[in-house]
């Protein structure tokens, strides 16, 4: 009886030491999360400023913990891109959004929904395998989707993941550049890609109205996106002067505080009835 007692003891500290070690790994506590569907999404809207109607929204991960507590996507992306977890976390988000969002968005044909790829998911031919076995059959159409790829991760394999972008085009989904001017991508590269989207970053809208520096950046990048045929979005529109500016400058689409945070489902849900009724 006490040998079985001591065995016993031993394999209950045994596990409790196991357990604490879990606690500790941060990626496996990344794991446990995205089990229990901690990581969800959020969506900030992207308004033609032509018109005031909605453009679409940006997908962007929260990780929502028990206790309720939002966590933003600086706190775990960078683990998430390092350890490859990201591309079970995109998937998962992904199917959240057809769940939340298929409704909406059968009906509203012309709205687009972008999301934020890692370039380790997008430059390999599994993201056209993901996204026909997450889309196929579900209510959003590949004509409404967007993927986002960011400027300042590089690309291993540039002409391999200009099939890939060439292979996402031909099932109707559109490819965005994001960050675009922050990353070392360079132009030249950045339009190799054949992406029909640029995304231009917060930094320059903030800089448009004080720095000419800054709004020739931007009217270089009109006139490449013009004779390109891509189109643009500028992210992180924060006042009305800003709003005129872009307008002013040629740009349709933009996104920022002015208009929306980044919103949970219900929100942006309620938001969509507003300002676009099906
Ligand atoms: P991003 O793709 O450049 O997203 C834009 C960020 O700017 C978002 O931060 C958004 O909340 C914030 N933002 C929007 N409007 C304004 C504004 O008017 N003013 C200011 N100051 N900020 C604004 P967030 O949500 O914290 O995301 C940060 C970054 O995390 C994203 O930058 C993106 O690179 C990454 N990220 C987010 N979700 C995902 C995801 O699902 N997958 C991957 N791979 N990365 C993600
Ligand atoms: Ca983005
Ligand atoms: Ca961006
Ligand atoms: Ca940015």
């Amino acid at each position: 009886i006490v040998i079985a007692a001591i065995c016993l003891l031993v394999l209950i500290v045994l596990a409790l030491l196991l357990r604490q070690r879990r606690c500790e790994n941060p990626v496996a506590e990344l794991e446990r999360a995205l089990k229990a569907g901690e990581f969800i999404p959020y969506y900030q809207p992207i308004v033609d400023i032509t018109n005031g109607k909605l453009h679409g929204a940006e997908v962007l991960m929260r990780w929502r913990k028990k206790d309720g507590t939002i966590i933003p996507p600086a706190a775990f992306i960078p683990l998430a891109e390092s350890s490859g977890l990201i591309i079970e976390m995109t998937r998962s988000m992904m199917r959240t959004v057809i769940a939340e969002m298929g409704d909406a968005y059968a009906a509203r044909p012309k709205v687009k929904i972008g999301f934020n790829m890692t370039a380790q998911h997008f430059d390999r031919e599994t993201i056209v395998r993901d996204l026909r076995a997450i889309f196929e059959r579900s209510p959003i159409r590949y004509s409404q989707i967007i993927l986002e790829v960011t400027e300042r991760q590089p690309l291993e394999n540039l002409s391999r993941t200009r099939r890939v972008v060439a292979t996402l085009q031909d099932l109707g989904v559109r490819v965005a550049i994001d960050d675009v001017g922050t990353g070392h991508g360079g132009l030249s590269y950045m339009l190799k890609l054949g992406a029909d989207i640029i995304k231009i970053d917060k930094m320059f809208v903030d800089a448009l109205a004080t720095e000419s520096h800054s709004s020739t950046i931007i009217e270089t990048l009109v006139d490449l996106a013009d004779s390109m045929r891509m189109d643009i979005i500028a992210e992180g529109v924060e006042t009305f002067e800003q709003v005129i500016a872009l307008r002013e400058r040629g740009i349709r689409s933009a996104q920022g505080y002015v208009f929306a945070p980044p919103l949970p489902a219900s929100s942006f849900l309620q938001l969509m009835d507003a300002i676009d009724p099906r």
